[in-house]
């Protein structure tokens, strides 16, 4: 006879096995992925605006002056990446 296992139990060991997927945040939705491996932090589109504190925000993706537009600089890179160093710094 087999083991039953109640319901909670199951979606208990179901998510242990199958941890949340964390969607692609709103620039890759838009652009696609950017080159693997690469970060926002080796953008050139990535900027550091100091006021009180220091707030992190991409050019492309706008700035609102609210922490909507804050952006992380280890996020995956999107389609609109640009090596900062190569000479088409902002
Ligand atoms: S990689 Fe894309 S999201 Fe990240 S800073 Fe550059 S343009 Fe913005």
């Amino acid at each position: 006879m087999s083991e039953r296992h109640s319901p909670q139990t199951l979606c208990d060991e179901w998510f242990q096995t199958h941890p949340p997927v964390k969607p692609p945040h709103k620039m890759i939705q838009r652009h696609g992925r950017g080159p693997t491996g690469k970060r926002c932090k080796d953008c050139q589109h990535l900027y550091v605006k100091q006021l009180a504190g220091r707030y992190y925000k991409c050019a492309l993706f706008g700035d609102t002056n609210g922490p909507g537009t804050d952006w992380r600089c280890g996020r995956d890179a999107c389609g609109q990446f640009a090596e900062k160093g190569t000479g088409n710094d902002e």
